[in-house]
């Protein structure tokens, strides 16, 4: 999709701070985050909404959301909780027309701080916040070896 904003990401022809991509998956953090760590996953073929999505590759996404969810509680963002939520049309305050599901991380009594991030919606220190998740990837991986 020519003008899709995900795609353009997807074919590196917009700039994202990537967090993990495979052959069909993509995670990157919200340009926008309600809470640091607040990152995107993908489908990286494009599907409008879920009426559009192959079941598989809901899967997919949602077994990476699954992942970073806990790789989050392993990182030093300090997360013990998490928004998985995906906005599935219009209807639904869906503003970007390609299938993504939010993964938020949550922190016990952080719910002043989530009602301020959602109105302010202000990013800090991307890369910082990228290192961060994957350490906590990495520690998830380490359990299972
Ligand atoms: P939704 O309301 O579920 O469609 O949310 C779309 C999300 O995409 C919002 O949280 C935006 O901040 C985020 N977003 C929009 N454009 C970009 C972009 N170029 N890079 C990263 N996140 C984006
Ligand atoms: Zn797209």
């Amino acid at each position: 999709m020519g003008s899709c904003i995900f795609c353009k990401i997807v074919d590196g022809d917009a700039p994202a701070t990537k967090i993990y991509e495979d052959d069909d998956v993509l995670a990157f953090l919200d340009i926008r985050p309600i809470m640091r760590g607040h990152t995107l996953v993908i489908p990286k073929k494009h599907a409008t909404e879920l009426e559009d999505l192959p079941a598989d590759m809901g899967t997919k996404v949602f077994r990476v959301g699954h992942g970073l969810a806990l790789a989050m509680r392993r990182s030093d963002l300090d997360a013990d909780g998490a928004n998985l939520v995906i906005n599935d049309g219009k209807s639904a305050f869906q503003t970007v027309p390609h299938v993504h599901l939010h993964v938020i991380p949550r922190r016990s009594g952080d719910k002043l701080r989530f009602a301020k991030g959602f109105v302010l919606r202000r990013g800090g220190d991307a890369e910082a916040t990228a290192t961060a998740i994957k350490a906590g990837m990495d520690r998830l991986e380490s359990e299972h070896l």
